[in-house]
């Protein structure tokens, strides 16, 4: 890691404190994180340990996963997607500034560095790193986006990601516990440009929009036209398109190119768990 990247986001062995997920959470917290920082200042920030007693007590797990959750073992992690084409330097960096692993379940930790889709409860998955980056360097190509839409918070970690390249990022998830974890997961990196909503993300988030990309991580039969909409003329939205059972997903990227015009190219065999309607 550049020193220059080490100060902007000084997540090391910090982000292994990590409290336990019921004490996380607050009755009546607010539903959104705070907003309004621009991307380039330090919007990841780790916390000092806030449990000193918890430090003196010597952990064996604790301390045998250290060498998996260090920044090292991020950086291998980038280095393995820079080998299979990711070349954006601004996605890179921002995989490389998000600990993967307080996103996963503790006992699956070990495993958050690998190229791996992991499940995260309710049915749903944490999506790949290989496919997030993709996601993000389509969204972006090239540009520092101002306003995101993310269809399908989960757990948070690519909302968290699109944070580190965007200056304004909106998720909507529409399970209400996953919503809540993602809100858990992400309270402690303090991420300021990110808000998070519980809704239907076929129906989009018209009181923010237009919105410069619009990343669906969950694959539908088509794109729900408001979210077509939804996006700025000259943005791009990326989403699986398919059936949701075998291989039929595709990657698709759609370009507003006019107030009534889109264009859309079909990229990568992929798959995503289902785009639904409603909440629960
Ligand atoms: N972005 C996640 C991927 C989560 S999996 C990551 O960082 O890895 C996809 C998520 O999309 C699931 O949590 C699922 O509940 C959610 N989802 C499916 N249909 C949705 C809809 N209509 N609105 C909002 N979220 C939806």
């Amino acid at each position: 890691m550049t020193s220059g990247r080490a100060r902007r986001f000084p997540l090391g062995l910090e982000d292994l404190v990590r409290e336990p997920r019921k004490a996380e959470g607050r009755k009546g917290e607010r539903a959104t994180l705070p907003a309004g920082a621009s991307a380039r200042r330090p919007a990841v920030v780790s916390q000092p340990p806030k449990n000193t007693e918890r430090g003196a007590v010597p952990n064996v797990a604790l301390s045998s996963s250290l060498a998996l959750t260090s920044e090292r073992v991020r950086e291998r992690m980038v280095e393995r997607l820079r080998a299979n084409g990711v070349t954006n330097q601004s996605v890179l960096n921002a995989m490389a500034s998000v600990p993967r692993h307080m996103f996963v379940d503790p006992g699956l930790a070990a495993q958050a560095y690998e190229d791996a889709a992991l499940p995260i409860g309710h049915h749903q998955t944490i999506s790949k790193p290989s496919v997030v980056a993709r996601m993000i360097e389509l969204a972006l190509a090239g540009q520092h986006l101002k306003t995101v839409l993310e269809i399908g918070t989960g757990c948070g970690y690519q909302a968290a990601v699109l944070s580190q390249v965007a200056s304004d990022v909106y998720s909507i998830e529409r399970i209400k516990p996953l919503y809540e974890r993602a809100k858990t997961n992400l309270r402690p990196l303090r991420i300021p440009n990110l808000r998070l909503h519980y809704g239907d993300g076929r129906i989009g988030l018209p009181s923010a929009a237009p919105f410069d990309a619009i990343v669906i991580a969950a694959a539908g039969l088509d794109v729900p036209s408001a979210l077509l909409e939804q996006l700025a003329i000259g943005g791009r939205l990326i989403a699986p398109v398919g059936a949701q059972e075998g291989a039929a997903q595709v990657l698709t990227l759609v370009e507003r190119t006019g107030p009534a015009q889109w264009r859309e190219s079909r990229l990568d065999r992929v798959f995503f768990v289902p785009l639904k309607s409603g909440v629960i």
